[in-house]
C-alpha cells in the first residue's frame, strides 16, 4: 500500500490532507492519482464513499498549481460535470479543502438559486467549477461560460446523469468543448449508453474499477422469500406490517415500479416515498428528510437513486426485485448494518429472478437462507386476492400441491427445499 507522500502530489495538498487527518489513499485514490498527474484519461467505475472525489481532485489541483495561467472572463480550466447541487457542494468544499494552501480559484453552478452571484464569479475567470448541466447551459447560453482555456473535463457520477435525465444537456455541453484535453469519467455502473458516451469521450483511458469495501455483511440477517410476482405487494404489505421494522429500504428495479409499490403501499395506510430519477431534486430531499426525522418508514428507490442514501437507522432492506448485477446486491445490503449496528435483508425472488439468486449466491459465496414460514412461500399467484387474504393465509400455504408439483413446476423447488448452510 503506498503513502501519499509517494504520489507526487504538491506538497501544500499534503499538509492539508494531514490537517483532514488522511493518512493512507484509498485504492482509487492509489491507481488513479499518478496517471492524472501524468495527464492520462480515467474511466473510473466507483461509487460516493470510495473516494473518487480526492482521487480526481488532488491531481488535478497539483497539475494546475504546477503552471498557473491568466485567466481571460468568463473561461476555466477545469470543468466538473455533476448531476446534483449537494454533489456539486461537495466536491467544492472538498477542494477547497484540499487546496486551501492553494492559489486555485473554483466556483459551483447549479439551479435553483440567482445566477447573478455565478455570473459575477465566472466573469473573472475560475480555475475550476464544478456545475450541474442545467444551469451551466443556461449559463453557456447567456455566454457567461467560455472554454477556450479548459484543459480538463470531469464527468462524475456518469450513470446516475442517465438515470435523471440529463445526459443531452451533458452531450450538449461535450460539443462545446476543447478536443485537446484531458477527461475523466466516473460512473458506479456502465449501463449501454455510457460505455457509449465513454468509448466517444476518453483517449486509451486507464480503467479503475473499485467497490466499497462491505465490512459490515457479516452483520446482517439475509434471508430469500419465494413469492410469486403478483403477491409481491401483499407480501411486502404484511412484513412491513411488523411495527418493530423502524426503517425500511425498499429497491425495486424500475422507476414505476417503485411509484406502484409506494401507491399499493399508501392504500394499506403505510406512508411511504419514492425516490427515482424521475422525482425532482425538491420531492427526493423532502422524502429523504421525511424518512431521516421519522415521519416515514418506509423509502421505496431504484439502485441509482439510493446511491446517495447513508442513513445510520436503517433497519431493514427489502429486495423487492433482485438486481441485475450481483454487485449491487451487496451495495443494497450494505445500507442497513451501518455504525455498528444488527441490520436485517428480506429479498423477494419471484419464478423469473431464480438465475439472478444464483448469481447473486455465486458471487457472494453463500447460500442466503430461505424463509418458508412467510404467508406467501408457495402460493400460486391466481389464488390470493386481497380481499382475502389475511383469512386464507394459513390454509393457501398449508395446500401441499402447489408446495411440490407446483413449485417445481415454477423452477423454485430446487431453491426451497434445499438445506441451508
Ligand atoms: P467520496 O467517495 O469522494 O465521496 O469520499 C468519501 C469520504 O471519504 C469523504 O468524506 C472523504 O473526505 C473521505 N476520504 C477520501 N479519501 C480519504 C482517505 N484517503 N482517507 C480518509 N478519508 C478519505
Amino acid at each position: 500500500m503506498s503513502s501519499f507522500k509517494s504520489l507526487n502530489l504538491n506538497p501544500l495538498i499534503l499538509e492539508a490532507l494531514t490537517a483532514k487527518g488522511y493518512t493512507k489513499p484509498t485504492p482509487i485514490q492509489e491507481q488513479s492519482i499518478a496517471h492524472i498527474l501524468n495527464k492520462g484519461d480515467i474511466l473510473g467505475i466507483a461509487q460516493t464513499g470510495t473516494g473518487k472525489t480526492a482521487a480526481f481532485s488532488l491531481p488535478i489541483l497539483t497539475n494546475l498549481a504546477a503552471h498557473q495561467v491568466k485567466l481571460k472572463p468568463y473561461h476555466m480550466r477545469c470543468l466538473i460535470l455533476t448531476p446534483t447541487r449537494e454533489l456539486a457542494s461537495q466536491i467544492e468544499d472538498n477542494i477547497k479543502g484540499y487546496g486551501k494552501n492553494l492559489n486555485i480559484s473554483s466556483a459551483v453552478i447549479f439551479g435553483g438559486v440567482n445566477p447573478r452571484a455565478q455570473v459575477s464569479k465566472m466573469a473573472k475567470g475560475v480555475d475550476i467549477v464544478i456545475a450541474t448541466p442545467g444551469r451551466l447551459l443556461d449559463l453557456m447560453n447567456g455566454g457567461h461560460i467560455k472554454f477556450d482555456q479548459l484543459e480538463i473535463f470531469v464527468l462524475d457520477e456518469a450513470d446516475r446523469m442517465l438515470d435523471m435525465g440529463f445526459i443531452n444537456d451533458v452531450k450538449k455541453i461535450i460539443t462545446k468543448i476543447p478536443q485537446k484535453r484531458q477527461t475523466l469519467l466516473f460512473s458506479a455502473t456502465m449501463p449501454k449508453d455510457i460505455a457509449e458516451l465513454s468509448r466517444k469521450l476518453l483517449k486509451d483511458p486507464k480503467r479503475v474499477e473499485v467497490t466499497p469495501e462491505s465490512t459490515t455483511v457479516e452483520k446482517i440477517k439475509q434471508s430469500i422469500n419465494y413469492v410469486e410476482k403478483i403477491n409481491k405487494p401483499l407480501l411486502l404489505e404484511s412484513i412491513l406490517q411488523d411495527k418493530s421494522i423502524k426503517f425500511a429500504l425498499v429497491f425495486t428495479r424500475t422507476k414505476h415500479g417503485a411509484n406502484r409499490v409506494v401507491q399499493h403501499l399508501e392504500r394499506a395506510k403505510i406512508a411511504a416515498r419514492a425516490i427515482h430519477g424521475n422525482k425532482s431534486q425538491a420531492a427526493r430531499e423532502k422524502a429523504l428528510s421525511e424518512f431521516k426525522n421519522g415521519r416515514i418508514r418506509v423509502l421505496v428507490a431504484t439502485d441509482i437513486a439510493a446511491r446517495g442514501i447513508d442513513i445510520s437507522s436503517i433497519t431493514h432492506v427489502i429486495n423487492y426485485n433482485l438486481p441485475d448485477d450481483p454487485k449491487s446486491y451487496v451495495h443494497r445490503i450494505g445500507r442497513t448494518a451501518r455504525a455498528g449496528r444488527e441490520g436485517v435483508a428480506i429479498s423477494f425472488c419471484e419464478p423469473a429472478e431464480v438465475k439472478l439468486l444464483k448469481d447473486i449466491e455465486k458471487c457472494i459465496n453463500y447460500k442466503i437462507p430461505v424463509d418458508e414460514t412467510h404467508p406467501f412461500h408457495g402460493v400460486p399467484a391466481q389464488i390470493v386476492k386481497k380481499e382475502n387474504v389475511p383469512a386464507e393465509k394459513k390454509e393457501l400455504a398449508g395446500k401441499k400441491p402447489q408446495s411440490r408439483s407446483y413449485r417445481r413446476k415454477r423452477s423454485f423447488s430446487s431453491n426451497s427445499s434445499k438445506k441451508q448452510k
